[in-house]
């Protein structure tokens, strides 16, 4: 294993909320992120470089050693599985909630709740712990439209504000999981590359600290 550190961020909006706190951890890209068409990228350190990838492509490449650390939010570890991974840090940003939600005012169906969502592991799960027939419908986005279309009953997805669901004549009601964004290990570049990766761990713990 070389002693090189790779680095896998998630594109979108936890990016602009992850530099920071490389940043303040001792890790500036070489060039601007956002201005270049490149997927990876040299650091000011000579032993460090950056991926940045679809959120829900980082645990894959943690947990298969491409990358030896990774930046992703709670919803996307939550629904891809912790097999191969650590999970060190909270790193407090992006926070929001997973939740139910469906049509203002709607009596949930009483017998099969039909459930369109992305998480559909995370929703199976959660609807069977709480006793509750679901049939889960995948889809990609746009879940606020499922239960206008008639598509669902309810939905399962992120929630901040609740603005979006309101736009769409929905309400959130139950919560699955509060989510933020967490640092991710590669569990044998923990072990191998530890003099390496405590330090940094301990510098980004540190950034997040100063933030709270
Ligand atoms: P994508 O839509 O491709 O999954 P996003 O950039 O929208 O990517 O979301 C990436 C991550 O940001 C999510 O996995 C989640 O952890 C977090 N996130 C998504 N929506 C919100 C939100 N409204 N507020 C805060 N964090 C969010
Ligand atoms: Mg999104």
């Amino acid at each position: 294993m070389s002693k090189q550190l790779i680095l896998a961020l998630s594109k979108g909006r936890i990016l602009d909320e992850t530099l920071p706190l490389l940043a303040d951890a001792g890790i500036t890209p070489a060039e601007d992120l956002g201005k270049s068409r490149k997927l990876l990228f040299d650091t000011n350190l000579p032993d460090v470089k950056l991926v940045v990838i679809r959120a829900t492509d980082v645990p894959t490449y943690v947990q298969l050693g491409a990358a030896d650390l990774g930046v992703a939010g709670k919803d996307v570890l939550l629904e891809h599985g912790a097999d191969g991974l650590y999970e060190p840090l909270d790193l407090e940003i992006a926070r929001c909630k997973l939740m139910t939600a469906g049509i203002t005012g709607a009596k949930p169906a009483l017998a099969r709740r039909r459930v369109a969502t992305k998480f559909v592991k995370v929703a199976r799960r959660w609807y069977a712990e709480q006793g509750i027939q679901a049939e889960v419908i995948k889809l990609y986005g746009a879940m606020e439209l499922a239960p206008l279309m008639n598509l669902a009953d309810e939905i399962v997805d992120i929630v901040d504000t609740g603005n979006t669901l309101r736009a769409n004549g929905m309400e959130p009601r139950e919560l699955i999981a509060p989510i933020s964004t967490r640092l991710v290990v590669n569990k044998a570049a923990m072990t191998m590359k530890h003099a390496r990766i405590k330090p940094l761990l301990e510098r980004l713990g540190q950034a997040v600290a100063v933030r709270r």
